[in-house]
């Protein structure tokens, strides 16, 4: 279930609860054509952010989910075989281009080098998309804005953002919700009542605390998220708890005991 809000206009749009500031910084770097970069750990909702704000100021979006086999070239388009003839085709980057619309680079450092190389002439002053292979240059309008996410937990030295590349963005800094506003989401995404969600989030917060000992990366939203609607579907409470909150998190049994000898403190 995926629970919807109204814009100004009276359209719906995705549901998102603000932390912060972030939907004025989103706005401003719009309207001011400035790149946005949003760093954060995985599911604390910067994809939601992200769509809630492409439908509130009414421009498409173009989500690309990087990974480490992603090149210019899956952005910018390719010549394609059709009935016997070469068609170029699009990519993503170029239609949201072409179209004055949102384009969203999730996990960007992921990507391969190239990538940096085509985001460079878009993301200053020139707004250019050069397309090498077509030899034509796009122009940005001012509808068109880049977004990009990335996860700074995740960080080693040979996968981080150049300082050239992000001292182009201006970027926001996301985390997991505070307790009240967390209870709130997973109400609102779940169905499940505050009452059955407001321990979820108290043992979400338990096993955060364990980032960094035991845990690479504390439970995101998406997963309490999960639990509270399997429990709203009607699971019991401890088989959901196993399935989205602890067995996501680790392969070592040791570790898994841990976590549910933390689940025994709250429920
Ligand atoms: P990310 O892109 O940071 O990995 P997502 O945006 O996919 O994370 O968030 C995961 C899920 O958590 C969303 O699908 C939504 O259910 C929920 N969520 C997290 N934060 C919020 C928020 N502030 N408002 C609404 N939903 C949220």
């Amino acid at each position: 279930m995926q629970a919807v809000q109204l814009s100004e206009e009276g359209t719906s749009v995705p549901f998102y609860l603000s932390q912060g500031d972030e939907c004025e910084i989103f706005r401003a770097a719009y309207n001011n054509q400035m790149p946005l970069l949003l760093k954060g750990p995985t599911g604390c909702g910067k994809t939601r952010f992200v769509a809630h704000m492409a439908a509130s100021l009414g421009r498409p979006l173009y989500t690309v989910a990087c990974h480490d086999d992603l090149s210019a070239a899956d952005l910018i388009g390719r010549f394609l075989l059709k009935g016997g003839e070469t068609e170029w085709v699009d990519g993503p980057l170029t239609r949201a281009v072409r179209e004055g619309a949102i384009c969203y680079l999730d996990e960007v450092v992921e990507a391969r080098k190239d990538v940096a190389v085509v985001l460079h002439p878009l993301t200053d002053d020139r707004r250019m998309l050069p397309i090498e292979r077509t030899g034509e240059v796009l122009e940005a309008g001012p509808q068109f804005m880049l977004v990009a996410s990335y996860n700074p937990g995740y960080q080693n030295i040979l996968k981080s953002l150049k300082p050239s590349t992000r001292q182009r963005f201006l970027a926001v800094d996301f985390d997991f919700p505070a307790a009240a506003q967390e209870v709130e989401i997973v109400v609102a995404e779940s169905g499940l009542g505050t009452d059955r969600v407001a321990p979820l989030v108290r043992l979400a917060g338990k096993l955060r605390a364990l980032k960094g000992q035991d845990l690479e990366e504390g439970v995101s939203t998406r997963l309490v998220v999960y639990c509270a609607s399997l429990i709203q579907g009607g699971m019991p409470i401890p088989r959901a708890v196993e399935a989205a909150l602890i067995e996501p998190l680790s392969d070592d049994a040791d570790i898994k005991q841990g976590l549910r000898d933390l689940v025994a403190t709250v429920y």
